[in-house]
């Protein structure tokens, strides 16, 4: 004989046996499987772009850079597209051509208005005001850090998204012109940033702006005006990247710094800065690979490419 109080024990049992399975069974069937983002190409990518010299809007390195950004994503199957704009110098008058490029990658995915946005700025600064060495402050900087690190992972991100879709449609835009101001006057900060918004109101669901992530020294921390006006999308970087275990990211708020992602706040995209400002080399002429590592393009991208295929 089996008391009443057991029958309901072992019936309990057996339903709590039933459920997990199915929870399991469940979670099985949407398991994604995140690519593993391959830091030690994603630096040979930096160095390539390092290889052309200093990537100043308007010159020769430039173009040649830019056309081997465009074979690039050309070569993996993505839709690219080039906008081509003018700046007219605040100084010397002179007009700049400038070129956007967006590689569009489709998602697996039906929904046609599931469309994010990642950036990074291919132009490299026409001067290093800040290097040690007073005689070197007109000349441009190599830019490995600052401008070359973001297309590097946006590079090797591309390679992964070609290889196997995630479903959401991403589009990846190299912008031109993001650092070609002087100190003091952001007019002429962002320029491919602001050529961009003026077609893609209402397009994006976000945009996540990557700069200055190559630092071998790297601590990414929350930027003060992405978390103040658009506080999910730092949440969902930094969850992913506590989850991975990625202790670059810094669980606290940095300063304030004025990006790409500024602009498309104008237009109201919702819009994150991940970036390590805390670069001794910023604006001068030893912003060199060197001072950049696999493990920080890594991090970045495995955090990234993770928080991508899980949308
Ligand atoms: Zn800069």
């Amino acid at each position: 004989m089996i008391e009443l109080s057991n029958i309901f024990r072992i019936l309990a049992f057996w339903i709590s046996v039933i459920l997990l399975s199915l929870s399991c069974a469940g979670s099985k069937s949407n398991k994604v499987i995140i690519p593993p983002f391959d830091g030690d190409r994603a630096f040979e990518y930096l160095e390539k772009q390092i290889a052309f010299g200093p990537r100043v809007p308007g010159s020769t390195n430039a173009e040649n850079c830019r056309q081997y950004l465009i074979d690039f994503f050309t070569g993996l199957g993505a839709v690219v597209d080039t906008m081509m704009f003018t700046h007219f110098d605040k100084v010397t008058g002179k007009a700049i051509a400038m070129v956007n490029i967006v590689a569009r990658f489709k998602g697996s995915g039906s929904d046609e208005n599931q469309n994010y946005l990642l950036s990074a700025h291919y132009d490299s600064r026409p001067r290093a005001e800040y290097d040690s060495d007073t005689t070197k402050r007109m000349e441009p900087i190599p830019g490995a850090n600052d401008g070359a690190s973001g297309v590097a992972v946006l590079m090797e991100l591309g390679n992964l998204l070609a290889k196997s879709r995630c479903r959401v449609n991403i589009d990846l835009a190299l912008l031109d012109g993001e650092d070609w101001g002087r100190p003091g006057d952001l007019d002429e900060y962002f320029l491919g940033a602001k050529e961009m918004i003026s077609d893609i109101k209402g397009k994006y669901k976000f945009a996540l702006v990557i700069d200055m992530v190559g630092d071998k020294d790297l601590k990414i921390y929350k930027e003060e005006l992405s978390l103040k006006y658009y506080p999910e999308i730092s949440k969902l970087v930094w969850e992913t990247a506590a989850g991975l275990g990625e202790k670059a990211f810094i669980d606290s708020v940095g300063d304030a710094i004025y990006d790409d992602h500024l602009s498309f706040m104008t237009i109201d995209l919702p819009s994150a800065v991940i970036i390590d400002f805390d670069y001794p080399y910023w604006h001068t002429t030893l912003d060199t690979p060197d001072k950049c590592s696999v493990q920080s393009l890594q991090a970045v991208g495995q955090v990234i490419i993770t928080l991508l295929y899980r949308l």
